[in-house]
């Protein structure tokens, strides 16, 4: 539709709010600030870049869009596909859930579920974009979604609020490298940042550690979302050239950090954005310095392990809670 047309020359992602975590800016003493990228369509930052991506393959002349994640950059895919007029296909893993399935269906895409790993499903993806007429989109490795990620710096040094550190999560480091990238392009190359992962998924940490790529041997962590066995190269050098400070938190912190957050903020957000806010929830030694945070709660759509966490806590603390209570 010529409607369709005329709106790929906008972004697709939206500009998100950067609001002030008043409760645990008061416990921690600093201004803690988060930048909301949960509230971008289909629910993460992934937009951003990916939205670039596509558009950039759209204007060059592709109809179809082709992505191997059924996780946030797959539902960023399938999104930009639609509002671009064009065709996306999502090949997944046989393991793929039932409601990750759905959840692509619903934005239209065709979901072809192929082989048993990801690999499987990630060379039947490439394979059916090597058609003239098709894209793969990767999900973090790739210079255009780093400018497009870098879009969310931009936006906070507009709003006039210069944090002293940022905190991200990382998978595979797209969203660092662009949160690097949108630092220099900002002129802010004094601010700290902080690059999270869960144990069990902490290829950056390792491959920093060692002064290399490091490929893991799986990912053990809930956080499936960080769950990239190696980073992105770019992600490692720019790391090290902007001395990156590394942390690594536990599954069990990065869901006690989503549950404080549902509380506090009234938002569910994936233990991949998780590990990001545990480190202002715990006060964590990396920010002891800094009187301004910024985190960027990067969100997801994938929370069922949240939910289940705090089914289980919730009766918990209701018991704490009767304990505490004056007689
Ligand atoms: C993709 C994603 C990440 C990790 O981003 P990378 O660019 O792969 O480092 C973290 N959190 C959420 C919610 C994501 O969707």
């Amino acid at each position: 539709m010529e409607s369709d047309r005329l709106s790929t020359r906008l972004p697709l992602h939206i500009e998100t709010p950067l609001v002030d975590a008043f409760d645990i800016s008061a416990r921690s003493r600093k201004r803690i600030v988060l930048k909301m990228e949960c509230y971008q369509p289909v629910g993460s930052f992934k937009l951003r870049g990916i939205g670039l991506l596509c558009q950039r393959s759209v204007e060059g002349g592709k109809r179809a869009l082709v992505s191997s994640s059924g996780g946030n950059a797959g539902m960023a895919v399938a999104y930009s596909a639609r509002r671009l007029g064009v065709k996306a296909t999502v090949v997944v893993p046989a393991s793929t859930p039932k409601s990750t399935l759905e959840r692509l269906s619903l934005l239209d895409a065709e979901v072809i579920v192929h082989g048993e790993a990801w690999d499987d499903a990630d060379a039947h993806a490439r394979k059916l974009a090597s058609e003239a007429t098709a894209a793969y989109i990767p999900p973090f490795d790739h210079p255009t979604i780093w400018e497009g990620h870098a879009s969310l710096v931009d936006e906070m040094a507009a709003s006039g609020i210069k944090p002293d550190a940022i905190v991200l999560s990382v998978g595979g480091g797209g969203l660092l490298c662009g949160v690097l990238q949108g630092l220099e392009r900002n002129g802010w190359r004094g601010v700290k940042v902080i690059a999270v992962e869960t144990c069990g998924a902490e290829s950056l940490h390792q491959s920093l550690k060692a002064g290399q790529l490091i490929t893991l041997p799986a990912i053990t962590s809930i956080a499936k979302s960080l769950g990239a066995r190696r980073v992105a190269n770019e992600a490692l050098l720019r790391s090290q050239r902007h001395s990156v400070r590394s942390v690594v938190v536990s599954d069990t912190a990065a869901l006690d950090a989503c549950r404080w957050f549902a509380y506090s903020q009234r938002v569910l957000v994936e233990p991949a954005c998780g590990a990001a806010l545990a480190v202002v929830h715990e006060s964590h030694a990396s920010i002891d310095h800094a009187q301004c945070v910024a985190v960027v709660v990067c969100g997801g759509v994938s929370v069922e392990a949240v939910i289940s966490h705090l089914r289980k806590y919730g009766s918990r603390d209701a018991e704490k809670n009767r304990k505490v209570r004056p007689s």
